[in-house]
């Protein structure tokens, strides 16, 4: 389903150095640091140095990448489901969409059914790059995995 494109109220707030990146305010929601290599994408800051993700809009998608909680004890509190709340109200009327490893499609499947993101594109089994990961890397039966898997 396609909805229009809308403008978004994109405004420069900073920068962490003289010549670091813009830092922007999307629909007055703080810290999208612009990822200068490709063109309206962002790192979301504004909840760092918890959680961290990039934000990659076209025109009316919005595809959530590379989401990080980055302390295992921060995990499982709410930190995740705080950011993916701030990137909806940044992008409102936005489709927002993810591919997700096998660990963390449960978590998506609960931001779908809250309405914090539109929907999960991939139906497929998508591995997570952590093999200690027993979700994404269940051991085979033989026992034996090969070296560098995933
Ligand atoms: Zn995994």
């Amino acid at each position: 389903m396609m909805k229009n494109i809308r403008k978004n109220a994109i405004k420069t707030i900073g920068r962490i150095s003289d010549n670091g990146p813009p830092i922007v305010s999307i629909n007055g929601i703080l810290g999208f640091r612009e990822y200068t290599r490709y063109e309206n994408s962002w790192f979301y800051i504004g909840r760092s140095p918890i959680s961290r993700c990039i934000v990659i809009m076209q025109d009316d998608w919005v595809e959530i990448h590379n989401v990080c909680v980055n302390e295992p004890e921060d995990r499982s509190k709410g930190h995740g489901t705080a950011m993916i709340a701030d990137i909806r109200q940044a992008f409102p009327n936005h489709h927002i969409w993810v591919n997700t490893a096998e660990c963390s499609r449960a978590f998506w499947e609960k931001m779908v059914d809250r309405g914090h993101i539109d929907s999960i594109e991939n139906e497929y089994w998508w591995p997570c790059w952590d093999t200690t990961c027993t979700t994404c890397h269940p051991t085979r039966t033989t026992g034996k995995r090969r070296e560098g898997a995933w």
